[in-house]
């Protein structure tokens, strides 16, 4: 076998970075360590880049955001996948100046395109556990938004749950700190980790990323189907966004469309590609293209299956012209395939047909779509089987062959409105859960509120006994007198020294201090003055309150001027 330059290699000594096929030399321990030193250099001699893989709406089609994924452009082997390299360069901590170089780079393309005019899109950054645990994250983030102009609104920092569950304390405080200036969170691969939703609640997050390892399966096993739907459901629940990775085929687009997911990303939109590709994506307004999109139409729609077309061709005579679309297939895979291509509301199955009957075939539609409407029009009654079915679920109502027309149709329009009206409770429900969690949540905040003021409160009070205590202790007497003429502060010394019946405290200045105090007090005169009060004489001083607190008033202060009587 050749490699790119013509060297034979043997098959273990080859390495698949993307497409590419290349030569290790014929030792690979020192190949590695070859590919690590050049590593090493790869920044500084600017051989990284990025590809942005695009993510789609599923209720518009449009583009939303893309994710910002690194390139190795490696001068011999081409462009190497990150898979190789960034678990050398979490090892090395090289991750840190590579991270902040995408950081800047993501960051800086976006808002080139905002200013070419290209939409208001998002830019979703992949983290590594060992930025998150670097100290200054903030400030890197923080710089690599103030320098390149980017609102922080469009930026989304992707995280494993691993790295989240590592240091949980840490990465909720740093994750708060970013979430508050307006950068989303994500938690990226879920569904390969540990955790649980339960479990994510405690982080400050916005968006959840299903893996595509969950996302492979959903269309061949039910129990792949079923969990991805309880995770839309509970995501949602959470307020988050979900995003599915690694969509590659339609039936996984419309098993997702079906449950609500709100964004796809993955190979059969678009694959992850260069900037300027990306820019013309945007300049075309490329969209995800399905029948299967919530366009706002809503058209209600209507499925036979029979393997006798004279029978097809009759209903949809009978069923025209009624105001929704009818869709036909003459065998049930043939049915599932139209289900994986619209939006289908009410379904209506043969039950003898050859291959899969008619009671298996609408419980897989059952089990994909469980919100369609299923009814069994049929003229063989496999009574057990059909009743089975009815018992779990699996079909709404038994029509039997021959029909009447009118029966039909008023059959069929009742599953139609049944069908909106369980869509509307299930809106309604969910809006009503994401009320309350928002009420908890509320609750919470005001409850810590309160907690933090009554704190201060009991903070303040201490001081205030404490600043109390202090002006009691000062050696000389002082009184405070208000705007009103009461006497609003007086220390022990002072009440000693104006002995009177009642306590200063609260009393009429003019009716507890010597007249000529008050003469003194409410003149224009010297803001000294010499007094003897009980044989010995001080030096009484005035300061008007106010220039540092919303009080008002005079403060007298009486220093004794020389041994007390
Ligand atoms: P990820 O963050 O989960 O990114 C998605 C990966 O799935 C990408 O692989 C993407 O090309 C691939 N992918 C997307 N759609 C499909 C699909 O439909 N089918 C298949 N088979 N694959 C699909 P990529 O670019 O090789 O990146 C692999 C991982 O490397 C990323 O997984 C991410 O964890 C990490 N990574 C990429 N760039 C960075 C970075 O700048 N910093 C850090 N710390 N990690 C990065
Ligand atoms: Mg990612
Ligand atoms: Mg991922």
């Amino acid at each position: 076998m050749n490699g790119r330059n013509g060297v034979n290699l043997k098959a273990d000594q080859i390495l698949l970075v993307d497409d590419l096929t290349i030569d290790y030399d014929s030792d690979p321990a020192f190949a590695r360590n070859r590919f690590e030193t050049e590593l090493h250099g790869a920044l500084q001699r600017d051989e990284f880049l990025l590809h942005y893989q695009p993510k789609a709406s599923c209720k518009s089609g449009r583009i939303i955001g893309v994710e910002a994924l690194i390139r190795w452009q490696h001068p011999g082997r081409g462009l190497v996948a990150p898979g190789e390299f960034i678990p050398l360069l979490e090892q090395s901590e090289l991750i840190v100046p590579v991270g902040e170089w995408v950081l800047r780079t993501a960051c800086k393309q976006t808002r080139a395109w905002h200013e070419a005019g290209l939409g208001q899109i998002g830019v979703a950054v992949n983290l590594s556990g060992r930025q998150l645990e670097m100290e200054n994250l903030f400030t890197v983030v923080k710089a690599a938004l103030d320098d390149s102009g980017l609102e922080p609104g469009y930026l989304e920092l992707e995280l494993t749950e691993s790295y989240l569950v590592q240091n949980p304390e840490k990465a909720i405080a740093t994750l708060s700190r970013l979430k508050a200036i307006g950068v989303s969170v994500s938690v990226d691969d879920f569904g390969t980790g540990y955790s649980s939703l339960a479990y994510l609640k405690r982080f400050p997050l916005d968006v959840l990323k299903v893996d595509r390892s969950f996302i492979q399966d959903i269309v061949a096993d039910s129990n792949d189907a079923a969990i991805t739907r309880a995770v839309i459901a509970m995501a949602h629940s959470l307020k988050l966004d979900v995003v599915a990775e690694g969509v590659e085929t339609e039936a996984q687009l419309g098993l997702l469309i079906a449950n609500n997911c709100d964004a796809i990303q993955g190979y059969y939109f678009s694959r992850p590609v260069g900037a300027d590709t990306l820019a013309q994506m945007l300049r075309e307004d490329r969209r995800l293209v399905s029948k299967l999109l919530d366009d706002g139409s809503n058209m209600r729609t209507l499925l036979l299956v029979d393997d006798e077309e004279d029978i097809i061709r009759l209903l949809e005579l009978v069923l025209s012209g009624n105001g929704y679309r009818v869709l036909s297939a003459t065998s049930a895979e043939q049915g599932l395939t139209l289900l994986g291509e619209y939006r289908v509301d009410v379904v209506i199955s043969d039950q003898n047909m050859p291959g899969m009957r008619g009671v298996e075939f609408l419980r897989r539609v059952k089990e994909i779509h469980p919100d369609s409407v299923r009814m069994m029009l049929s003229g063989f009654t496999d009574l057990q089987a059909v009743t089975d079915a009815i018992n779990e679920g699996a079909i709404y109502k038994f029509l039997s062959k021959p029909w009447k027309d009118e029966l039909l149709c008023s059959n069929i329009e009742e599953a139609f409105r049944r069908k909106e009206m369980a869509f509307e409770n299930r809106r309604l429900s969910e809006e009503l859960h994401a009320a309350n969690t928002e009420l908890v949540r509320v609750n919470d905040e005001l409850r810590r509120h309160l907690h933090e003021k009554s704190q201060q409160v009991m903070r303040d009070e201490a001081a205030l006994c404490a600043a109390q205590e202090v002006l009691q202790l000062l050696p000389w007497p002082y009184v405070g007198i208000d705007s009103d003429g009461m006497v609003a502060v007086a220390s022990a010394d002072a009440e000693a020294l104006f002995a009177n019946e009642a306590p200063l405290l609260g009393t009429m200045a003019a009716e507890c201090l010597p007249d000529e105090l008050m003469a003194w007090i409410e003149s224009e005169g010297a803001d000294v003055l010499a007094l003897e009060i009980a044989g010995s004489r001080y030096r009484v001083s005035r300061r008007a309150m106010g220039a540092n607190s919303q009080s008002s008033g005079t403060l007298l202060t009486l220093e004794a001027e020389g041994p007390r009587a």
